[in-house]
Order: C-alpha cells, then sequence, then structure tokens
C-alpha cells in the first residue's frame, strides 16, 4: 500500500500511504493501523488513576480542559476526603474547590461534581449506571465521558472520541467530520465492537506521544507506512525523536499509579512535578 511520493513538511520525500479507496480497503487499512498500534502500545490502558467507577466517572468529568496527570495529581486528596457518591454530595463547597483547585475552572468543576454526586446519591442508589441511556440523564456526563466509563469500568465496548481521537482519525482517513459523534459512527463501522474500548486507548497514546495535534514526530512514527498523512509534521528522524512524549520519549506518564505492564515511570504527585 505505501508509495513513494514528496510533499513532506520539509520538502524531503516521503513514503505516503495512499488513501484506502474503498469501504473494504479502508476497513483493512484501519484494522492494520490498529494491529501495528497494538505493538507499539501493548500496554495502552486509560490514564486516570480510579479505583471504581465513581472515581473515574469523577476523574473523566474533571478532565476537561485540563490533563490526566493534573487530575491524577489532584484525585488522591479528593477521594480520601469523600470516597462516595453520599459523601461528595454532602461536602462543603468552599472545601471541595479548593481540593480542585489545581486542575482549573475549580468552581465550575466544584459544583458539577456535587451535582453528579446528588445525582447519583437520588437517583441511582449511590451507585454508578452501567448503561449510556442513564449515565447521559446526570448532570455534565455526555457521550464522551459516558463511553469512558462504560469501557473501562463496566466492559461494554465504548469508542471514545476525544480531542485525540478525532484529529488521529481524520489523519488515517477514517472520517472527514469533525463532529465526535459522527467520527464515532464513521470509526465504529470499521472495527468490530469488541475492539472499541481498545481502540480508544491506542489510538490516544498514540495522539500524545507521537501524533500530536501540532507537531506530529512522522520521522519517528512507526506506523508511517500505513499512514496517509505521512509527512505532514517533522520526518527528519532525529529531530521527530526530540519531539516523542511520556514514555516514547523517556519521559514520566500520566498515572501515578500505572498498571504493572507501563514500560515508563509512574507520575509525580502534586507538588513534586
Ligand atoms: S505522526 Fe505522521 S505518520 Fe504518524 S500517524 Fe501521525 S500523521 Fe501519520
Amino acid at each position: 500500500m505505501a508509495t513513494s511520493g514528496t510533499g513532506g513538511a520539509q520538502g524531503r520525500p516521503v513514503r505516503k500511504a495512499k488513501p484506502p479507496q474503498t469501504h473494504t480497503g479502508l476497513v483493512r487499512q484501519a484494522r492494520k493501523i490498529y494491529r501495528e498500534l497494538g505493538e507499539v502500545y501493548p500496554y495502552a490502558h486509560p490514564e486516570l488513576d480510579f479505583e471504581n467507577p465513581f472515581q473515574l466517572l469523577i476523574a473523566t468529568v474533571l478532565s476537561a480542559q485540563t490533563t490526566d496527570l493534573r487530575v491524577n495529581q489532584t484525585t488522591p486528596a479528593l477521594f480520601a476526603k469523600y470516597p462516595t457518591p453520599e459523601d461528595m454530595a454532602a461536602a462543603d463547597p468552599e472545601e471541595l474547590e479548593q481540593i480542585l483547585r489545581p486542575t482549573g475552572f475549580f468552581r465550575a468543576k466544584a459544583r458539577s461534581v456535587l451535582g453528579l454526586s446528588a445525582a447519583l446519591r437520588d437517583n441511582f442508589g449511590g451507585e454508578v449506571p452501567g448503561n449510556l441511556a442513564d449515565l447521559v440523564t446526570l448532570p455534565g456526563v455526555g457521550r464522551k465521558t459516558a463511553n469512558v466509563v462504560l469501557g473501562n469500568a463496566f466492559g461494554v465496548p465504548g469508542i471514545t472520541v476525544d480531542t485525540h481521537f478525532g484529529r488521529l482519525s481524520r489523519r488515517f482517513g477514517w472520517t472527514t467530520s469533525e463532529d465526535p459523534e459522527q467520527v464515532e459512527k464513521d470509526v465504529a463501522a470499521l472495527f468490530p465492537k469488541s475492539d472499541w474500548t481498545m481502540l480508544s486507548h491506542r489510538v490516544v497514546f498514540h495522539g500524545r506521544r507521537i501524533c500530536h495535534a501540532r507537531k506530529p514526530a512522522c520521522g519517528a512514527c512507526p506506523i508511517a507506512h500505513l499512514c496517509p498523512s505521512n509527512g505532514i509534521g517533522e520526518i527528519d528522524p532525529d529531530k521527530a525523536a526530540k519531539l516523542l512524549k511520556y514514555e516514547k520519549g523517556g519521559f514520566p506518564g500520566q498515572r501515578l499509579n500505572p498498571p504493572p505492564d507501563y514500560p515508563g515511570k509512574a507520575a509525580p504527585p502534586l507538588g513534586a512535578s
């Protein structure tokens, strides 16, 4: 599928994959990218620390407009003080705001988690519901958050279209849409349901480490031979290698408690970074 061509960001020749011409060709290309990303990130996982569905739901809501790292550095104190929806719904708003301050937009986020926790307490007996229809009735919970929780805390397959997933799906040619719901539909048509959650992790891992929004490291990208967008970023291998992040660049990851197979270092606690 790879063809020689020109048009790298630096005017050098690059090997760019031809965009598939048929739906079957696109399915093949998509699944090949998925498989090869699995070899690059065999340890791909959710990058929020959590121990139960409630913690994952709150952490996901807090991750808006900030990094998973910042959320992971904030939630240990939060969940130590308010371990259940009942505890969190009864929290003093100002104390809650102070704990949430490092995540930014802390007043709005405090209001969100108070409302969300009260809805769990009042409407769902203090339990996080394990289905999309109920999850999206919770204040501040949209499809993206619901799919994160379903996929990672309940084992229900879900595609999580965040900024990385949307951008990479367009670069791979899996969709042309900017609308997250349409991206989800277009990509869902290319993969069996059983792959959806892991697909989300692998693509997001790649977006965070190599295929960055502004400076994709094409010259250091292990799936460049499959990618129709190869060459939109840095193609010089040495310069591209310097753009790599987290464990691919030799840096700590985002989780304070990463899974045992994670090859990088754990993230530092709040105040140590
Ligand atoms: S880094 Fe470049 S080659 Fe790799 S997936 Fe992104 S756009 Fe394609």
